[in-house]
């Protein structure tokens, strides 16, 4: 039977996009191919209003954050690490092998950590970079990015870089309105394109941070390296995944066809929907309310639901989704809602988490969820 794919990443992927995948490979010079690369990253630059350059590289989320820190620091200096949770925390080992001094400031999963509290830890001593996670996926919390922006804007030497894995092409993010020098994501999340590629977004300033360092020790993912090929495709450094360069451009254009904040309009609407509608079912949502995520849900059980035997018949009823992290394993499961889902996706998603609750023995009003879904969606 089909299996619909609601792990927070990779997501469902739109068929245009397969079909970008499907086509046959040309040489990385060819005309065509050079003139939609470089369509694609002027389209990014203008949709995540970038005043600097976008880097839409082969590797994965992780890769965009080594780039990130790599052109952004040199060893010796500090960083300051806010960490909603496992992927904010992963930036610390990270950073730590570089030989960056590493403060972090954390709280309680599925909080937030305050601005204020960004505010103090920066003005205590010179930090060269901070890292935020826009959606920490281990916790469903949106960090509020447009807050902490308006905090680092005040410290001239710092480079403020936000983890966008989670949250690009869904959550709300304008690199300039919220004074934010690097934006990564990658393709396999709210892009709704295969895994493969990544993307990093340097403001000038951040261009600027990158020029004054001399040569730095990584190669792959040096912007210098990049930045010619950036400017004209023809050129080589390495060569590009030329069909999920073109499956990416294709995503671009979908969200151009539905402007970009119309997209995260659908989606503020339909996370709230869902997560009323499981709610209704007396699960709960781990993030508190005015910082959920719009990408995914963590939903916490109720007691006595086996999280291995439900979500065993969630997939045997075709449904796909991800387990809790850490302290969290065994006790929630996590539900992504980004990207290039329909309401087709979601009702039928809300449908089998009834059946599958029915099945484990904690439901019986069948209907009551898609209930509430179907009427949050029609508001
Ligand atoms: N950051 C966040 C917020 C993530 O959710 C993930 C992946 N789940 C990553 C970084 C790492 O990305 P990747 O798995 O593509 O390397």
């Amino acid at each position: 039977n089909k299996r619909l794919v609601c792990i927070p990443g990779p997501t469902p992927v739109a068929r245009c996009i397969q079909d970008q995948m499907a086509r046959e490979t040309v040489a990385f010079g060819d005309p065509d191919f050079v003139r939609d690369y470089k369509q694609l990253i002027e389209d990014l630059k203008s949709i995540f209003d970038c005043d600097g350059e976008a880097f839409p590289l082969a590797g994965t989320g992780t890769l965009a954050m080594e780039m990130a820190i790599a052109n952004n620091t040199k060893s010796g200096d500090n960083v300051l690490i806010v960490s909603h949770g496992y992927f904010g925390d992963r930036f610390i080992d990270l950073c730590e092998r570089k030989g960056l001094h590493v403060d972090i400031i954390g709280c309680e999963w599925g909080t937030v950590v305050s601005p204020a509290e960004i505010e103090k830890k920066l003005s205590e001593k010179e930090y060269s970079a901070i890292t935020v996670t826009h959606v920490d996926t281990a916790t469903g919390v949106a960090a509020p990015i447009k807050e902490i922006g308006d905090v680092v804007k005040k410290f001239e030497n710092t480079i403020f870089i936000v983890d966008g894995v989670c949250a690009t092409a869904a959550e709300e993010e304008y690199m300039g309105n919220m004074g934010i020098d690097v934006l990564l994501t990658g393709s396999q999340k709210a892009f709704g394109v295969a895994p493969g590629l990544f993307l990093v977004m340097a403001s000038k300033k951040s261009l600027e941070r990158r020029a004054s360092l001399g040569r730095i020790p990584e190669f792959y993912c040096d912007y210098e390296k990049w930045l010619p090929v950036m400017e004209n495709p023809a050129k080589y450094f390495a060569t590009p995944a030329i069909n999920l360069i073109w499956a990416m451009k294709e995503s671009v254009e979908m969200i151009k066809r539905e402007g970009v904040q119309n997209r995260y309009d659908r989606h503020k609407k339909n996370a709230r929907a869902m997560q009323a509608a499981v709610e209704s079912l007396g699960l709960k949502v781990l993030a508190e309310k005015e910082h959920r995520a719009v990408t995914l849900s963590n939903i916490i059980y109720m007691d006595g639901v086996d999280d291995a035997q439900f979500r065993n018949i969630l997939m045997e009823e075709g449904i796909i989704v991800a387990g809790g992290l850490a302290a969290y394993a065994g006790k929630m499961f996590r539900l992504g809602h980004m990207g290039n889902i329909d309401t087709h996706d979601m009702v039928s998603t809300v449908a089998t988490i009834e059946r599958a609750l029915h099945r484990v023995g904690k439901h019986d009003d069948m209907g009551k969820a898609v209930g509430v879904l179907m009427s949050e969606l029609m508001k």
